[in-house]
């Protein structure tokens, strides 16, 4: 895995953890949110039931005592209605019945002596002196009070078990009070009663006198324990002393004692920090009580426990949930992204890379490393038609895999190598110093690869190199550079390799002028022919003429063939012109013969293009037979290239052409690719040994031995053998030593103007 896979894909988990932290807490945010409005509702809600609950509460509380107070006066009512000092007869008749539906515990009658009477009898005192004595006091009325029995053992009241409520009703014989209905309730039957328990339930609540004294607590709670039965002390030690909670106790007495409002409340903190409200609410009848119910917010704390189980559990399943789905997407988006990429990046036929990952990479590289020097190169393989041709797509396409995979063993990480189309490459090279012998142990390989798979063919590559240059960023411009370099080299070039140079621009543009020019200068008459004599150096006289081409312009000689051929045979042009020669020769040797000039054979060169003309051999004869040439007149120079492509279709032609008696040359014998077997296999009439070779070796003794050997070899063949670029006497005197009859060169004469040659010479 390469490291940016890696990057790409640490970064991707860096993403995923970071959206799931992103989501975890914005659904924690959102669930504390929640269960904090949730909170705040159900308080609300709790709190407002919780005050009708003690609203409700008290109103049954002073309806109950208010039907018990009734009870008591009607009986009071009835012995008044006597009219007279009711006898023990009457009284036991009209007392209520002790204990009727369980409501009193104590039901009697006291007259003014303070003597009690019971239904049934006497019974123990109940009442206190205090009692009889605000008997005696308040005689006209009746009323209502809180009464705690006399206990045996004198400690502190308990609440609950020993407080009891009074019901007093006066009894009066014409206006004046003789005695009273007394009766006793307990105030823990009277809050047994179920009505309360709703209130009761939701918190603590008591019935208190002002001072604190608690009467009745709803249970035994945290409030009142250990507080010797005080309200206000016992809220204090609750809330944990606080001064700002100690406030709002005192502000609570006051009101209570004040006697100013009927109903209110208060809030403090308690010791574990929760809210707690104490409402109170006056009891109207019974003088300075008040009924107090406690609300904590812990109990809705408590209560809001399962659902805040329930949201964390939502909480934990939404986020599993979008957890899930990021990773669904995650790996869906890699997926598709990676399929994208696939057929993005690409190519089929290779299964490497193509050239849009080329353009993204490259760049890439060439940014990280700036410093480093790089080498854009284009390349392709020569004659991969004739492969494809011979070897099969299929085994062809094989081969371009291979130059891939080996590509990829036989360079850095920091180069990359794809196939653009059909046998094009493309690759970015680092320019370390060791190009040369990086790429050709490659080629090597390539070679070493093709063979392993059948093609013994030899491989080679044209490479077109491009020093990328420091302010370099048009990947287009680079590789059209690389491209210009590769363009300028030819099929049979020995060395297959071509750097972009501004010269080679230079050149290009030059190929452009002649490009647009070569159509007009052949109309024109630019292109003219300039006649080589060869000579006989046995005779030493003239035996005959090579044609070569030069591009006239106002009399002066414009370019030499090197400069223009190639590009003519690149862009076909050269057919023209090799036929316009050999046409202006046959019709100046036509008209030679006729006025019976001296005539001599001239050869034509013949550019290796001109084979794939299907009609070649036809219109050779055609122009040859239009100024009826006499045979051997016309010889038609051949290279050995011609033979690269398809030899068995050029010895065909060359069969052909020697059906028509045409004499046949091959040029440039012992140039490099010479191959001895050629002479064999076509019928060529005249060899001519290269002139690099000849100038470079006449002088050594190995040299002389070959050209004695190719001289007695051609002798074998019955083929003449030529020698080119023959410059001084000394060769001419080895050559003539080694039995070579025939030579060209600057020795016996340049090439000179076709009417100029003539007119020295004779044709
Ligand atoms: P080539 O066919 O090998 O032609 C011989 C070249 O060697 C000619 O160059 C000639 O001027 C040069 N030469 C002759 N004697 C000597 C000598 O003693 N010393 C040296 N140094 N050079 C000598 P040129 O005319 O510049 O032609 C160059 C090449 O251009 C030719 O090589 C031939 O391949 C091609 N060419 C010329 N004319 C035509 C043409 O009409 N058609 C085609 N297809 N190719 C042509
Ligand atoms: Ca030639
Ligand atoms: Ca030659």
């Amino acid at each position: 895995m390469e490291l940016e896979q890696v990057i790409d894909k640490r970064q991707s988990i860096i993403k995923i953890i970071v959206s799931g932290i992103i989501i975890l807490t914005v659904c924690m945010g959102l669930c504390m949110l929640h269960v904090g409005d949730e909170r705040h509702f159900i308080y609300q809600l709790s709190e407002a039931a919780h005050f009708k609950e003690l609203e409700t509460a008290q109103q049954t509380f002073q309806h109950e005592v208010g039907k018990n107070l009734q009870i008591v006066e009607e009986t009071a009512k009835n012995l008044s209605n006597l009219g007279s000092v009711p006898t023990d007869n009457m009284i036991q008749q009209t007392l209520h019945p002790q204990g009727l539906a369980g409501e009193f515990s104590y039901f009697c009658y006291v007259d003014d002596k303070g003597s009690v009477y019971y239904k049934g009898g006497h019974r123990d005192y109940f009442l206190t002196e205090d009692v009889l004595k605000q008997l005696q006091m308040q005689k006209a009325d009746s009323y209502i009070t809180l009464y705690t029995m006399k206990q045996e053992d004198p400690g502190k009241p308990r609440p609950n078990q020993n407080t009891n409520i009074l019901f007093v009703a006066p009894v009066l014989t014409q206006k004046t009070v003789i005695g009273h209905i007394v009766a006793m309730q307990s105030i823990d039957l009277l809050f047994n009663a179920s009505v309360y328990q709703n209130i009761i339930e939701s918190g603590p609540c008591f019935m208190i006198h002002e001072d604190g004294t608690v009467f009745f607590a709803s249970s035994e709670n945290e409030i009142i324990k250990g507080s010797d039965y005080n309200l206000y002390e016992g809220l204090k030690r609750y809330s944990n002393q606080k001064e700002d909670s100690m406030d709002e106790i005192n502000t609570l007495r006051k009101m209570m004692v004040r006697q100013d409002k009927v109903t209110g409340h208060i809030t403090f903190k308690t010791s574990q920090g929760e809210n707690t409200k104490v409402f109170f609410e006056r009891m109207e009848m019974l003088p300075n009580a008040y009924f107090i119910s406690c609300f904590d917010e812990s109990l809705v704390t408590q209560g809001m426990h399962p659902l805040i189980s329930r949201t964390i559990l939502l909480c934990t399943l939404i986020f599993i949930a979008a957890l899930t789905l990021i990773f669904i997407i995650w790996v869906s988006s890699k997926r598709s992204g990676d399929m994208i990429e696939k057929m993005a990046y690409e190519d089929a036929v290779t299964n490497g890379k193509n050239v849009n990952y080329f353009y993204k990479k490259a760049l890439e590289i060439m940014a990280v490393n700036s410093e480093t020097p790089f080498l854009i190169q284009r390349f392709d393989i020569s004659h991969f038609r004739y492969l494809n041709e011979s070897y099969g797509h299929s085994r062809a396409d094989e081969l371009l895999k291979g130059c891939i995979q080996l590509a990829e063993e036989h360079f850095y990480e920091k180069e990359v190598c794809v196939r653009m189309d059909s046998d094009q490459f493309l690759m970015l090279m680092e320019n370390d110093g060791r190009v040369e012998p990086r790429r050709e142990s490659y080629v090597e390989a390539v070679n070493e690869y093709a063979r392993s798979i059948g093609i013994k063919y030899p491989i080679r590559f044209k490479f077109g190199i491009y020093q990328v240059r420091k302010h370099d960023k048009d990947m287009n411009v680079m590789i059209d550079r690389a491209n210009l370099a590769r363009k300028s080299l030819h099929g049979d070039e020995k060395e297959l390799k071509a750097y972009y140079s501004d010269d080679l621009f230079a050149q290009v543009c030059k190929n452009d002028v002649i490009e647009s020019e070569m159509q007009k200068a052949m109309e024109d008459g630019e292109f003219q022919v300039y006649l080589q004599p060869k000579w006989d150096i046995q005779l030493d006289k003239i035996n005959g003429a090579e044609a070569l081409v030069r591009w006239i312009r106002d009399g002066k000689v414009l370019a030499y063939p090197d400069e223009f051929i190639p590009l003519f045979e690149q862009n076909g042009f050269i057919e023209k012109l090799d036929f316009y020669m050999l046409e202006t020769v046959c019709k100046r040797m036509r008209r030679a013969l006729d006025i019976d000039e001296k005539v001599y054979p001239v050869s034509i060169n013949q550019s290796r293009v001109l084979m794939y003309n299907p009609d070649y051999v036809n219109h050779i004869v055609k122009i040859l037979n239009r100024y009826h040439i006499p045979e051997g007149y016309i010889e038609l120079e051949l290279t050995e290239t011609i033979f690269f492509d398809d030899r068995d279709k050029m010895v065909t032609i060359m069969n052909q052409l020697k059906e028509h008696k045409i004499t046949l040359l091959m040029d440039d014998f012992g140039s490099g690719y010479s191959s001895l077997n050629l002479l064999k296999d076509i019928p060529f009439d005249i060899m001519k040994i290269d002139r690099e070779f000849f100038s470079e070796t006449i002088t050594s003794t190995t040299s002389t031995i070959i050209l004695q050997k190719v001289a007695e070899m051609a002798a074998g063949l019955d083929i003449i053998v030529v020698c080119e670029g023959v410059e001084t006497q000394e060769q001419v005197d080895k050559l003539k030593e080694i039995g070579i009859r025939y030579v060209q060169g600057y020795f016996y004469g340049r090439p000179i103007e076709m009417e100029e040659f003539i007119k020295q010479y004779g044709i």
